[in-house]
């Protein structure tokens, strides 16, 4: 076995309890008296039900946040919790409410407890984003760490199916990357192996018109493996691109990343047998092509799989592959132009990687 490092992450985990039978015990433990409450607009009623159950501990609710963390969402969200004197931030939401609570904590310093409700993992992770002028800023720092996090399933049982789908491929992403990180260990890699078994199974088990408690646990219990892997190994290709390519063209998240996935791995697989294999046996797939199998998961779950489906035009590949090429970063296998647009065409088309 090869020297590694391993870091062991700070965050106290309750996983599978009502959520709001345990916040204000939860919130108590970080020395909280006065608790403002970030949701986005969608989610005010899901607020609401915290700030009850925290009672007199609940300072007030800030239900702006939105997707790409704006800065003008953070200074009004400090100007809430200077007024309302919060002394801790609880998270109720998505990577948007997490990623916007994230910010505010690197500024004020105030103690996150996050409750998520998609799968995007951010909540296991101390790496944050700002987006001004357009451009989003992301940055890494032990403030942003979420100390405590509850991961209530039951709240999960609404998020809609076509969204639970390209979230789950998103924590995929994290774990996939992870276990060919440079800095990857094996302690990580086991845990983002079965994060990717787990959100597979559950994601399998679940479809438009059902939602059951057990397939939501084994999602949850997935994208916080995933998470997990993001949080303790450096990113690479893929999320490097889904940066780029989302960000420069404004394209949605977790769709982003759920199609650019399985051209990601393709490109990487002969600089990392070892993860291609593992990625395969966690998807019940053993010996099999990691990104064929990727593919079919996606496609078999009903995910858009071309940038075309979200709204990338033909003639911003070739931008997109010399933005993808313009800063070096570490990947298993050197980045080079020919091979990037080659298979930003593909993502761009949804055509199965080869
Ligand atoms: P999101 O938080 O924007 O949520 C998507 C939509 O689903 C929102 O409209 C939200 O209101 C709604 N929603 C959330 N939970 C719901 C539920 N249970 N039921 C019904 N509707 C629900 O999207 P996301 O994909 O969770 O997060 C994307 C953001 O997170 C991006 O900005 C991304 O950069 C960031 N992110 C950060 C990290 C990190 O480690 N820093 C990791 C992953 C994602």
């Amino acid at each position: 076995m090869h020297t590694f490092l391993y870091t062991a992450q700070q965050a106290r985990v309750v996983f599978g309890s009502d959520a709001w039978t345990v916040l204000k015990a939860e919130a108590g433990l970080l020395g909280a008296r006065k608790v403002l409450v970030l949701c986005t607009a969608r989610q005010r009623t899901l607020a609401q039900r915290a700030v009850d159950a925290l009672g007199e501990c609940a300072a007030g609710i800030f239900d702006q946040a939105v997707m790409h963390v704006p800065v003008a969402a953070v200074r009004d969200a400090q100007d809430a919790a200077r007024t309302m004197q919060a002394d801790c931030i609880v998270a109720i939401g998505g990577g948007s409410t997490i990623g916007l609570a994230k910010a505010l904590a690197v500024e004020n310093g105030l103690p996150i407890l996050a409750v998520p409700s998609t799968y995007s993992g951010s909540e296991m992770t101390s790496i944050y984003g700002i987006t001004e002028n357009g451009i989003k800023k992301t940055g890494k720092g032990p403030r942003a760490l979420p100390r405590t996090v509850i991961y209530d399933p039951s709240l999960t049982l609404k998020l809609p199916f076509a969204v639970s789908v390209v979230s789950g491929m998103n924590a995929i992403a994290h774990a996939a990357e992870g276990l060919y990180a440079k800095d990857g260990n094996p302690v990580l890699a086991l845990m983002a192996e079965e994060g990717i078994r787990a959100m597979a199974s559950g994601l399998r088990q679940l479809s438009p018109n059902t939602s059951s408690l057990a397939a939501r646990s084994q999602c949850l219990y997935g994208a916080w493996l995933c998470g997990m892997a993001l949080a303790g190994a450096g990113m690479a290709l893929h999320h490097k691109l889904c940066h780029t390519v989302a960000g420069s063209f404004d394209l949605p998240h977790a769709q982003t990343h759920s199609i650019v996935l399985p051209h990601a791995i393709a490109y990487n697989a002969p600089a990392a047998p070892e993860a291609m294999q593992r990625i395969a046996r966690a998807l019940g797939q053993d010996g099999v092509c990691a990104a064929g199998a990727l593919y079919d998961l996606a496609q078999s779950l009903g995910a858009p799989m071309g940038l075309q489906d979200i709204g990338m035009r033909d003639s911003d590949v070739d931008r997109a592959a010399d933005i993808a090429i313009a800063t070096p970063y570490w990947n298993p296998r050197p980045i080079e132009r020919d091979g990037i647009r080659t298979l930003l065409q593909a993502a761009f088309e949804g055509q199965r990687p080869a």
